[in-house]
Order: C-alpha cells, then sequence, then structure tokens
C-alpha cells in the first residue's frame, strides 16, 4: 500500500493497455481525485478516437487537470525520422522508437481504401531468403502501444489518414510477438480504440503454430494470411528456415483448421517457384484449405541474389491457378520508387548511415 501522500507517482503508459483496461485505469484515478464521471470519456477520447500529442492539447479539460494527466499518463510517442511519398500515392514512414530502434510503416491509398501496413517488431528472427527485414535479423518486440502506435501517429498528423484496412506485413513476425499483437489488435477494432472493424485487419504469419492457434481463438473477424511461397517441403525449406520448425504439412492443417477463410500470399521468384507444376501443386493445397492465393511480384530490394518472375509469366501462373478454380490476385508492386517492401528503408537508412560515419571517420583521421 502506498500511505505516504508525498511519494511520486507512478505513471502508466495508457496506451499499452487495451482500451476496456485504460478505461479502468483512468476510472480508477478520476474516483480518487473526486472527479466526475463525465471526465473518464473525455479523457478516452483522447487516447485513440480523437488523439492528442501530449495531454496540453486536450483543451477540453482544465488546464490543471490536463497537468495532472500528463504526470500519471504521459503520452509515449513515435517519432517520424523518414516520409517518403511514391509517384503512385503510396507512402513510408520510418519511426524512430524511444531506444533508437527504427521500424517501418507503409500507406497504400487505393480508391476509397487506405491500407496501412504495420511492423509488429523490429527486425525478424525468421531470415527468409528473400526479405530485406529478414538479412537485418531479430532485434526486438515492439510493445503494443508501439504496434498501435504506427496508426496513432499518422492520425495526429492528420485525421483524413485514418487507415481503413490494417494489414501486418510490415517488419516482424505478428505471431512471434502474440500478447502485444494480442493487445494491438483491440486497440486497433475496439469502438473506444480506432474502430476498425476486424474483417479489414490481417495478421501475416509464416505459421507459427502456437501463435495461430491463440489467434484463431479471437471470435472477432480478424482475417489470416499465411506465407507460403512453396508447394513442397523441400521448396519451402530452400526460402524459409522456419519449415525446420513449423512444416508446410502443418502450417496447412492449422489454415484448413482455421474457421474463416484464409488467404495464401505466394512471392515469385524466377526459375525457384513459378513453373506450371508450381502451380497446379498450389490450387490443390489451396482447393484442401479453401484459401484464396495472394501472388506478390518479388520486390528486388530484399533479395539482391534472387530474379523476380517476368511479368508474363506470373500472369500465366495466375491464369492456370483461376483455370482450376482457385481465386488468385496478382498484387501490383507499389512504392517501387520509394523501397516501399519489408525492411527496405531502414536497411537503406542505416546505409547511408554507416557511409557517413565512414565518411566522417576519413575525413578526420
Ligand atoms: N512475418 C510475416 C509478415 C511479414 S511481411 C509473414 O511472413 O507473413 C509480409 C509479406 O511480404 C510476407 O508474405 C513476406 O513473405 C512478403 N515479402 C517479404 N519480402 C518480400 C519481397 N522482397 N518481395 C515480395 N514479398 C516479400
Amino acid at each position: 500500500m502506498n500511505t505516504s501522500t508525498s511519494s511520486p507517482v507512478l505513471a502508466v503508459n495508457l496506451l499499452d493497455r487495451t482500451p476496456a483496461d485504460a478505461r479502468q485505469a483512468v476510472a480508477d484515478w478520476t474516483r480518487q481525485r473526486g472527479l466526475p464521471a463525465y471526465r473518464v470519456n473525455q479523457i478516452v477520447r483522447r487516447l485513440w478516437r480523437a488523439p492528442v500529442a501530449s495531454w496540453s492539447d486536450a483543451t477540453e479539460l482544465p488546464l490543471a487537470l490536463r497537468a495532472e494527466l500528463e504526470a500519471a499518463f504521459p503520452i509515449p510517442r513515435l517519432a517520424v525520422e523518414v516520409e517518403q511519398r511514391s509517384a503512385d500515392g503510396t507512402r513510408k514512414y520510418l519511426w524512430r522508437l524511444a531506444d533508437a530502434e527504427a521500424v517501418e510503416s507503409v500507406l497504400i491509398p487505393s480508391g476509397s481504401r487506405r491500407t496501412l501496413c504495420i511492423s509488429s517488431q523490429a527486425g525478424c528472427a525468421l531470415r527468409c531468403a528473400f526479405c530485406a527485414t529478414g538479412r537485418m535479423g531479430f532485434r526486438r518486440n515492439l510493445s503494443a502501444f508501439e504496434i498501435a502506435g504506427q496508426v496513432r501517429e499518422l492520425v495526429l498528423r492528420n485525421p483524413d489518414d485514418l487507415p481503413t484496412n490494417i494489414v501486418f506485413m510490415g517488419m516482424g513476425e505478428p505471431l512471434l510477438n502474440w500478447p502485444a499483437v494480442d493487445a494491438a489488435l483491440t486497440v486497433l477494432n475496439a469502438e473506444d480504440g480506432f474502430g476498425i472493424g476486424a474483417r479489414h485487419i490481417t495478421v501475416s504469419t509464416v505459421g507459427i503454430l502456437p501463435g495461430l492457434a491463440a489467434f484463431a481463438r479471437r471470435p472477432e473477424q480478424f482475417r489470416l494470411a499465411i506465407s507460403l511461397h512453396a508447394t513442397t517441403p523441400e521448396q519451402r525449406l530452400a526460402l524459409m528456415p522456419i519449415e525446420k520448425k513449423y512444416d508446410l504439412e502443418a502450417v496447412l492443417a492449422a489454415a484448413a483448421a482455421f474457421r474463416r477463410r484464409v488467404t495464401f500470399e505466394y512471392v515469385m521468384i524466377a526459375g525457384q517457384n513459378d513453373r506450371d507444376a508450381d502451380a497446379d501443386r498450389l490450387a490443390k493445397l489451396a482447393r484442401r484449405v479453401g484459401a484464396l492465393v495472394n501472388i506478390l511480384p518479388l520486390h528486388p530490394g530484399g533479395a539482391p541474389d534472387l530474379a523476380p518472375t517476368s511479368g508474363e509469366r506470373i500472369r500465366a501462373f495466375a491464369a492456370r491457378l483461376r483455370n482450376q478454380g482457385i481465386e488468385a490476385t496478382v498484387r501490383r508492386s507499389r512504392g517501387l520508387d520509394i523501397d516501399a517492401a519489408c525492411g527496405q528503408l531502414r536497411t537503406r537508412t542505416e546505409k547511408a548511415e554507416r557511409a557517413e560515419r565512414m565518411e566522417r571517420g576519413r575525413r578526420s583521421s
């Protein structure tokens, strides 16, 4: 028990909690201070729905209350380090975190949709052969506020940028950071949070089985995308080391057991997984699981040693899937001019920083 009134107040990060938990903490806090109950809604609204950069901006609240909120519930921020705009409207952000780690988000406008691709980890441990994030290795898990904060920062900059859709296709493997992703999903979806419909939120994974089981237990209609990329265990192992731990057959079984429609992601790599026989096997697997197929052109930045499949071959591959009754979509490569693929912006920034350090070193020696 805290018996001393002069002991320092422990600051609480409300943004790391679910909206319901944050509301409870705020309700307790206002009650202890004898504040009217309507303050709770006013305060909680400023966390996500109508976010403020700091409590001093919540001008509907008395000045003294704002100062107390600042002390009790300081609002942590992600600092925007780079914002790049592509000619096609795609925008890419590099966020600098408090401990100097950096993660990326990509905003992809398309008609009335605004899809935000968010990161769940700094770096990634999986080392898929084609992925730029894999190359940098694992740095650390993001906390819930750092995940949902990628949306919050966007809305703070411009409320009209609130995404209509979220995909966990930025840096990291979301199901290797389940507790934080679990809470972030609630923040993204809840009425008190960002209010984005569950069917508009997609978690993309290589198929981490314990995480998949936990995700499947969530009652909301969140979407699942599985990064398949290969149709035989041997092929998949050559591209994705995780095949050793969670093999193709086990991942397919988990996908089939998922109550909702699943999407397979399939990155096209010349000569590795793009032949007719691959399409035929993929069609069989997709039919078995009832999956849609998302065909991704290989983004060259992630894989200097792999060649992208030609556009013509990609179209033939997709047609072959459709001829076998599979719903297949070829993703347009967006933001090619701004390195808008997984991990590329951070990698680029670090290269530039290294080059600059070397240059400085040369000059001072
Ligand atoms: N770890 C999760 C989310 C990461 S990225 C997962 O693997 O699903 C989202 C998608 O982008 C994955 O399907 C990933 O395989 C794919 N991807 C990674 N690097 C790519 C590249 N260079 N070109 C095309 N797609 C890539």
